[in-house]
């Protein structure tokens, strides 16, 4: 059997085990200490000097609370990208809180702006204002945030940007998890930097970050005794993981960088292959290529997208679909959508290609074989 070749494995840097040893040497073994605060300091740097961070134990952990601090509560409304892995729409329920999904556009493949306002004019019409909005930048794509931030202030409605598959992705040089109020980043094994788990959320503003980093650790108030008028939450950063952290933002700059070759590769390889399509950048968008997606049309490509994976499959390569949208979930049967076919048309036909920053030249050669085989 050939060796496995993965769609995003963890690729350090070199310096991670110095920070983490670091932490032993000086037994900080907690989720606070010196690596939590110098990984969001970093952050802070790479994202805007003017942003605010606060490290997490998960992207998850930091949405949901990202809904806690916008004031979503039980029984309220949150609008929701369809098309999105479902950790992007679970916290909405942790709430008690019920998501509406929305449907994608074709350029970016992420929440479609002129259906998020058909969706707000008619929850509104129908008694029901939603309490926020959820957009979602995937596969390191942005999403269209000058209209969907547009329409959040027409109507008064504050945005949690999740950026889990983001960072270094920016339109007109402006960082993906800077454009909401606040912003969600995630540091799991798959991602382009990873804590091996971890997330962050982002904000302008400094008390919002500092109330994210209270709430994250059990809302206590100040006393001797551990006095409490808020529900907490055991939702900090492990000062080992923020070790890691620190030695992934050295090259962060690099990875972006060696996934975006990787998509280049891909890109000029299957080049005038008929049926395949790519997502370009609009004008402006810079996207860290985190994961490079392809959509298959069957009828031009001579191929099914399930059949191409299935060839991956015997390769031992793996690939996998595009996320399939929540509002065909069964988990999130009956929650209310607003859509026109888009999403699940991408799902049929869309496919995740390998695009690990270490995929070896040998491995990339494996992949494009088995298109120079299935594609005329
Ligand atoms: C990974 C991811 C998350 C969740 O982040 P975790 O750190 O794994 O909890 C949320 N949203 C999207 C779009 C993701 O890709």
């Amino acid at each position: 059997m050939k060796s496995k070749i993965w769609l995003s494995s963890p690729h350090m840097g070199g310096s991670e085990e110095q920070f983490v040893k670091e932490a032993f040497d000086t037994n900080w073994i907690a989720p606070l200490g010196p690596n939590v605060n110098g990984f969001e300091h970093d952050l802070e740097l790479f994202l805007d000097h003017d942003c605010h961070v606060a490290a997490l134990s998960s992207g998850t952990a930091a949405l949901h609370l990202g809904l806690v601090l916008l004031g979503v509560k039980a029984g309220d409304e949150v609008l929701c990208q369809s098309m999105t892995f479902s950790a992007t729409a679970n916290p909405i329920t942790y709430i008690g809180a019920k998501p509406v999904f929305v449907d994608s556009e074709k350029d970016t493949w992420n929440i479609s702006p002129a259906l998020l306002e058909a969706a707000i004019i008619d929850r509104v019409a129908k008694g029901k204002k939603p309490k926020a909005i959820i957009p979602v930048h995937l596969y390191g794509m942005p999403a269209k945030m000058e209209e969907i931030t547009s329409v959040a202030r027409k109507y008064n409605i504050p945005v949690l940007e999740d950026a889990a598959e983001a960072l270094g992705s920016s339109i007109h040089g402006r960082r993906c998890g800077t454009f909401g109020d606040i912003g969600v980043l995630s540091f799991n094994g798959n991602k382009i930097i990873t804590t091996s788990g971890g997330g962050a959320l982002v904000s302008h503003n400094s008390s919002v970050a500092k109330d994210a980093r209270f709430l994250a650790t059990q809302a206590r108030d100040e006393a001797p005794h551990y006095q409490h008028s808020q529900i907490g939450y055991n939702y900090r950063m492990s000062n080992l993981c923020a070790g890691v952290g620190r030695g992934q933002m050295q090259v962060l700059a690099k990875r972006i960088t060696e996934r975006r070759s990787i998509f280049e590769q891909y890109h000029t390889h299957l080049h005038g292959k008929k049926g395949i399509q790519f997502v370009e950048e609009p004008e402006g968008y810079f996207s860290n290529r985190w994961l490079t997606t392809i959509l298959i049309d069957p009828a031009d490509a001579g191929i099914t997208r399930e059949e191409l994976r299935l060839a991956f499959e015997e390769e031992n390569i793996e690939t996998r679909p595009l996320w399939k949208p929540m509002h065909m979930q069964p988990v999130f049967e009956g929650c209310p959508f607003y859509g026109d076919g888009t999403a699940e048309k991408l799902f049929e036909d869309g496919l995740c290609l390998p695009s690990g920053s270490n995929l070896s030249i040998d491995d990339m050669q494996r992949v494009l074989e088995v298109f120079d085989k299935k594609l005329s």
